[in-house]
């Protein structure tokens, strides 16, 4: 997998790293080999991980739509707490 780097616009192959952050969230990031800017990929925590274990559960697409967009914003107010 690889991306294009929004600062120095240089192709670079992505390998995801794992952080842990306090109250168990975890982030999962990557790093421009060039520039070292950082890229949060994925963020979670124990609301975010126990929304997933429920899709899994979930055979109704309605529900599954509705569970995908909670944990979408989810992860956006962990990224703006955590990613600084
Ligand atoms: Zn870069």
């Amino acid at each position: 997998m690889q991306a294009t780097c929004n600062k120095c616009t240089k192709i670079f192959k992505i390998h995801l790293k794992e952080k842990d952050h306090p109250r168990g969230i975890k982030e999962h990031y990557f790093l421009c080999k060039y520039c070292k800017k950082r890229y949060t990929s994925f963020i979670t925590d124990k609301k975010v991980r126990s929304l997933q274990k429920e899709m899994k559960r979930t055979t109704d697409v309605e529900k599954r739509t509705e569970i995908q967009k909670e944990v979408s914003s989810r992860m956006e107010v962990l990224k703006s707490e955590v990613v600084s």
